[in-house]
């Protein structure tokens, strides 16, 4: 940079001019010689990491024989919209007369406040409108509430929503409190960096201040046998904290799935995606096990929005703008 300062910088140093003008009148006035806090104090660089961030010693994932991705296999017959069967969940849900969701809100792409209209908004948002829409035949019939990642399970187990659908990865240890919807999405864990990071890949990550959402499969990836040693982990509440400690420069990568990767880089230029994708991250909604029919019913109607075409609409509207190629296939399923 050469030239002029910007008009900014031009302004600051007018003003701290000015201030140190003021001092030295006062002084002239009243022959001080000890500083005063307005005048001399130094300007401390300050270094905030967002509530809540922590540096924490995850434990690496347990091994799995299986993904744990098998679900109920939808009813045969599937209800219409406003006929739920007598006695079941969905008829309870009816009957209420809307569906508590938990979600995400700032999870851009995923589940996220639209800053113009203040809606919430979003593919997960989108999946959960049309379990609405085949209830009550009206997507709108939904109750959010805004989960943080550690309290999902327990959001479930509580009953405290009836569906929660929040990027979260369906595994078997999590299925040990929860059911999980079929497959509705397929997303990997990657890495994002500033442009001009020298950091190409998951190799690279070592002695790094990586950043990741807190109470994630995100966090124990880092540590899984085959990733380097020493790697400084931060935890956060919300996955955007994970863009302000980047823009902040208190850590050096944002590690998590490249789907939310994509929100990231999306809302900051600067910022890319690297290296290849080193875990499995397919994306269930969580229901109660005291709701199977439920369950079952939920996977009817992802069933249907993969055939009808649904699916790649709500692809298209959220994640093909900011993700690169064509849109993927619906995820294949597994029922049993
Ligand atoms: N898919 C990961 C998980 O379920 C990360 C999700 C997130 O941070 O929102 O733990």
């Amino acid at each position: 940079m050469s030239g002029r300062p910007p008009l900014s910088m031009q302004r600051r140093h007018w003003r701290l001019t000015a201030t140190a003008l003021a001092g030295l009148a006062a002084c002239a006035l009243a022959a001080c010689g000890t500083p005063t806090a307005a005048t001399d104090s130094p300007v401390r660089l300050v270094d905030v990491v967002p509530k809540g961030a922590t540096i924490v010693h995850p434990a690496p994932p347990a091994p799995q024989t299986s993904s744990c991705t098998t679900s109920l296999a939808p009813p045969t017959t599937m209800p219409s919209p406003g006929h739920m069967p007598a006695g079941s969940y969905m008829a309870q849900i009816q009957t209420r007369g809307y569906l508590r969701v938990g979600v995400d809100q700032n999870t851009y792409l995923w589940g996220y406040r639209d800053p113009v209209s203040g809606q919430l908004d979003g593919f997960d948002i989108a999946m959960l409108r049309q379990v609405s829409q085949a209830i009550f035949g009206s997507p709108d019939r939904i109750d959010p509430v805004i989960v943080r990642n550690a309290d999902r399970l327990r959001a479930v187990t509580s009953g405290d929503v009836d569906i929660l659908a929040e990027t979260m990865t369906v595994n078997c240890d999590r299925e040990k409190s929860v059911d999980f919807s079929s497959v509705y999405f397929e997303a990997g864990q990657r890495i994002l960096v500033p442009d001009n990071s020298s950091i190409t890949g998951p190799e690279d990550l070592g002695g790094k201040r990586v950043c990741a959402p807190a109470a994630s499969t995100s966090l124990q990836n880092l540590v899984k046998p085959g990733m380097p040693r020493h790697i400084q982990i931060w935890a956060v509440n919300n996955e955007t904290d994970c863009l302000v400690m980047l823009q902040q420069h208190q850590v050096d990568a944002i590690s998590t799935d490249d789907g939310i990767l994509f929100g990231l880089a999306a809302q900051d230029p600067t910022t890319e995606i690297v290296g290849p994708t080193f875990s499995s991250e397919p994306y269930g909604m969580a229901i109660s096990k005291k709701h199977p029919d439920f369950t079952s019913f939920v996977n009817g109607v992802l069933a249907q929005v993969s055939v009808d075409g649904t699916w790649t609409q709500i692809y298209d509207q959220y994640l093909l703008p900011h993700i690169p190629g064509p849109a993927p296939a619906p995820p294949t399923v597994s029922y049993g």
